[in-house]
């Protein structure tokens, strides 16, 4: 027996425009901290995925869920269907050791931080009630996983749904005694949640750049260059000068290209518009050639835009 994954993780949107532009731009201090937490973040539940797929019984997860119910928005990081029961998971990634003083976290300087548990009972608490408004009738469990290993919580309640790194093992060999076969109303409340999953956080604050601030040009997969030559021979290839790397000159461009529509979803897409992004490299004649090909064509002459 093995899980089923009906929904798998993906970027949050934020991430990659961050990821996306940290290579063209300087970020402020601000968006490299946003920057370094949502990637941290993500690194921490990927872990947990991992772990999670290696399960030996059958459940059904539901990774990174959106849901809304009477106007509340809440975030579900990990959800497992059982036969019997429903659990929730709240990913932390923490490094810096925290103690548990009166319901509340600090870090070792005496700096409150959010407790996580507030987060994890709203979230069940409106996971709860959105079930019941549809109808379906399970048990909710729920647990903040601390998934570094580094990580120590001093002062630890034992009364509180906090899974250490160090008692993962354990808490995921309990969960394999879960041998119950699940039935059609377990697959319907997965359906149910799917459908009502909302596709991402709409972003709060955008980082403020701008066209013409941005570093233009054609950036290495690899290292920070933006220096590259083509080769001549029939397949075309871009060469990195700083690492000398090698990629295909249409992956290039689809990367490069790609970039520019989520800075500037706005913007529409050109020959001549395109020339300048790839910081005027790459021939005119190449990326019509380019775009004719994997985009499709509005208008002609001088009024032709792809999309
Ligand atoms: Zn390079």
């Amino acid at each position: 027996m093995s899980p089923l994954i009906i929904k798998t993780r993906q970027e949050p949107s934020e991430l990659v425009i961050l990821k996306t532009l940290k290579s063209r731009f300087t970020l402020s201090k601000e968006d490299q901290t946003k920057y370094y937490n949502l990637n941290k973040g993500l690194e921490g539940e990927q872990q947990f995925d991992a772990l999670l797929e290696n399960l030996q019984c059958e459940c059904l997860i539901l990774n990174d869920l959106l849901l809304t119910i009477n106007n509340q928005r809440f975030q579900i990081d990990s959800l497992l269907i059982f036969n019997n029961k429903i659990h929730l998971y709240e990913i932390k990634n923490y490094v810096d050791d925290l103690y548990f003083e009166s319901n509340q976290l600090f870090k070792k300087d005496g700096f409150e931080i959010s407790n996580p548990l507030i987060q994890l009972e709203r979230a069940t608490s409106l996971l709860r009630q959105l079930l019941l408004k549809n109808n379906f009738q399970i048990p909710i469990q729920s647990f903040v996983i601390f998934i570094n290993p580094e990580f120590s919580l001093l002062q630890a309640p034992l009364d509180k749904p906090f899974i250490l790194s160090s008692q993962l093992n354990r808490f995921l060999k309990d969960i394999n005694k879960e041998g119950v076969a699940l039935t059609q109303q377990h697959k319907k409340i997965a359906e149910k949640l799917i459908a009502l999953n909302m596709k991402d956080y709409p972003i709060q604050q955008y980082p403020l750049y701008s066209y013409e601030n941005i570093q233009k040009g054609i950036n290495c997969l690899h290292c920070i260059s933006f220096s590259f030559k083509t080769t001549t021979n029939r397949c075309l290839q871009v060469v990195c000068l700083n690492c000398g790397r090698k990629e295909q000159l249409e992956s290039a461009l689809a990367r490069t290209i790609k970039d520019f529509q989520l800075l500037f979803p706005q913007d529409k897409i050109t020959t001549n518009k395109m020339y300048e992004w790839c910081a005027k490299v790459i021939s005119k004649k190449t990326l019509r050639r380019f775009l004719k090909v994997h985009f499709s064509q509005t208008g002609s002459n001088r009024w032709t835009f792809y999309s």
